[in-house]
């Protein structure tokens, strides 16, 4: 795969607002927040979308959502309540191919988040 902005994030070959960082992730505040809180938590290892999870990067996407917790209660939303979500594809809006999840809180967080009736 190709390398993507996020790549070029970890390689600090252009700037973020790293909040945290360890040896199979990064988390980065959004340059477009949606919430008052709107970090990415992305693998070092590049995947491409969620279609394209291997057996073997089981631990890495679960790292993930356990540094997404550890976040949280580091900044003390855990309790008021987050949400945690990675988009897949054109039709969720993906616009990285290189997986994270998206990490909002700060506010009541709308649910469902689309307003037009979709059929599967
Ligand atoms: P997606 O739409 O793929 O689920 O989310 C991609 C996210 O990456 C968007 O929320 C967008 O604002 C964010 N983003 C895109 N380019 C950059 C960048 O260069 N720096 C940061 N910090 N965020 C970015």
């Amino acid at each position: 795969m190709t390398d993507t902005i996020f790549t070029k994030i970890i390689n600090r070959e252009i700037p973020a607002d790293i909040v945290y960082e360890d040896d199979l992730c990064l988390a980065f505040r959004d340059v477009n927040p949606q919430a008052p809180v709107h970090l990415l938590i992305i693998p070092k290892e590049p995947i491409a979308t969620i279609n394209d999870i291997k057996p073997e990067q089981r631990e890495v996407v679960g790292h993930l959502f356990m540094t997404a917790g550890n976040i949280a209660r580091d900044m003390g939303f855990d309790e008021d309540g987050y949400r945690a979500v990675m988009n897949c594809n054109a039709a969720a809006g993906q616009t990285v191919y290189h997986i994270h999840l998206h990490l909002l809180a700060g506010k009541q967080l709308g649910w469902p988040p689309y307003t037009d009736k979709m059929k599967v």
